[in-house]
């Protein structure tokens, strides 16, 4: 940072009502850190912002001086785009506030909160709205990039129970985006990313869920892998939207559930949650558990917070994350064996590969609805993980994730895959991710909001 920026770093804090962080003072290195610990990178000011006014004179800030944006919501994105180096990080972290109006079924919720505040306040009126399935997940990034969970079988995705949103546009102006106001900006946002302002509130559509859901996680260790997955893949397909179910190609946890002798036995975890009656549940379940005879299992009522907070242990704060998606349209006995024929080949027990079955209230929106990187007629979204804290072990599951995605690129729909689970890109899968339509359409978008591209560390779509 020059001389003259710093001296201006005075008038940023006059104007700011949060927080100037600079590299040497004590809270510096907390702010600059985000979830994936393989990122370290040193942004030349942090400013933590409290509302549109902070934002909005940030964003002023960083034009003056030149300094390069970036935009932190939760801080969970895979390749820390909310760290600039040397820029100015947009620091959403103190807007995490959630206020829920029951009686309306509607959230107000803070750019910067987390999936597991959003939860907290919606499930004490026993209501809740769709968020992922890690809770220390931002719902920012999370929500404008698409934003799948526990409830999408039943609900959609994020976006497709999102009402309005507050954007803070790259010229200052604050905007209300929803199918009444910027119904443009409104599109985009639900899919397009944080290429087109930032978001200081989202207003999310709240539903009955809870407080208590069904669990069942059968657990099938690696010789029986394709097997298991195969018998899952055709039970899944059969099962009503208040069951939601997903794969975990994994290590068996040290869990007071599971065995001793069985720790760490690698395998997949079968799971189905149901969101019904506990009838219902049982009776989805037991055809499964018959067929797949699993080594261990956990069968059980659980709060839904705990479901939502059921696999933030296996992905702590601060461990070394790389990531790659890729979407199937048919998840072929093909593609099973290559699933259980990779996944030996991990060093850190910790990486995995995991499958969300598509469909239900996912397939009820049109493609051309939302902005969302991807048909709806999608049928599974694969995530296939390196996690590690091992510096050596992350650099050989870097690569394993990447040798495993070209074993199924050849079976899955292209080379584009959900904007929120990659760590990287091939050149050109973005655009892919989106297809022809969507992606001009969002240019044209990006060109009538952000025209400088002022917001850019980030899946970016450049404008028309
Ligand atoms: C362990 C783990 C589990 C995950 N599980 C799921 C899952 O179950 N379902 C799912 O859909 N996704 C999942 N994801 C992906 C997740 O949705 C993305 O990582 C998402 O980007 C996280 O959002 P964030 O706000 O925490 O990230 P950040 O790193 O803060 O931001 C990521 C991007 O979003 C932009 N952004 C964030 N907030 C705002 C805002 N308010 N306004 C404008 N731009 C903003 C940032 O500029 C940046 O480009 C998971 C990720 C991890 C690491």
């Amino acid at each position: 940072m020059t001389g003259t920026a710093r001296h201006d770093v005075a008038d940023l804090r006059e104007a700011l009502a949060g927080a100037v962080v600079l590299p040497g003072d004590p809270a510096y290195d907390e702010a600059r850190s985000v979830f994936n610990g393989d990122v370290d990178r040193r942004p030349a000011v942090i400013a933590r912002c409290t509302g549109p006014d902070d934002v909005a004179a940030a964003l002023a800030f960083a034009q003056d001086t030149g300094l390069e944006i970036a935009v932190r919501g939760g801080g969970h994105g895979y390749w820390g785009a909310a760290v600039p180096e040397n820029g100015l990080m947009i620091d959403l972290s103190p807007l995490d506030q959630v206020v829920v109006d029951a009686e309306a079924r509607r959230a107000r919720c803070g750019g910067g909160a987390t999936l597991a505040q959003l939860d907290a306040a919606t499930q004490e009126h026993g209501l809740a709205t769709v968020g992922g399935t890690v809770s220390h997940t931002g719902v920012g990034g999370l929500t404008l990039g698409g934003g799948f969970g526990w409830l999408t079988s039943l609900l959609g995705l994020s976006i497709d129970n999102l009402e309005s949103a507050q954007v803070v546009l790259a010229d200052g102006r604050c905007v209300r985006a929803s199918e009444d106001e910027h119904e443009d900006l409104f599109w985009a946002i639900r899919g397009g990313g944080g290429n087109f302002g930032v978001v200081t509130e989202f207003e999310f559509r709240l539903h009955p869920i809870g407080p208590m859901i069904n669990l069942a996680m059968m657990f099938v260790e690696q010789p029986r892998m394709a097997d298991a997955i195969r018998i899952a893949r055709d039970a899944f397909a059969t099962q009503p939207r208040t069951i939601s179910c997903a794969l975990a190609c994994n290590n068996a946890p040290p869990a007071p559930f599971v065995p001793e002798e069985h720790h760490f036995t690698p395998g997949v975890a079968v799971i189905m949650v149901g969101l019904g009656s506990a009838e219902e549940h049982a009776a989805a379940v037991a055809p499964v558990r018959d067929a797949l005879s699993p080594l261990f299992e956990l069968v059980t009522p659980m709060p839904y917070v705990a479901l939502q907070q059921m696999l933030d242990e296996a992905a702590p704060w601060g461990v070394r994350v790389y990531t790659k998606g890729l979407y199937l349209d048919e998840l072929s006995d093909e593609a099973a064996d290559v699933i259980a024929e990779r996944l030996p080949g991990r060093a850190s027990p910790m990486s995995q590969i995991l499958v969300f079955p598509l469909g239900g209230a996912f397939a009820d929106r049109s493609d051309d609805e939302t902005a969302f990187g991807g048909s709806r007629a999608l049928r599974y979204v694969v995530a296939i993980e390196a996690t590690t804290p091992d510096p050596e072990a992350f650099g050989h599951d870097r690569e394993w994730v990447r040798g495993t995605w070209d074993r199924l690129r050849p079976l899955a729909v292209g080379p584009g895959a959900y904007v929120n689970l990659n760590a990287e890109f091939e050149p050109g899968a973005l655009r892919s991710t989106y297809g022809e339509a969507k992606w001009d359409r969002l240019a044209r978008i990006k060109a009538t909001y952000d025209p400088g591209n002022v917001l850019h560390v980030n899946a970016n779509i450049k404008p028309a």
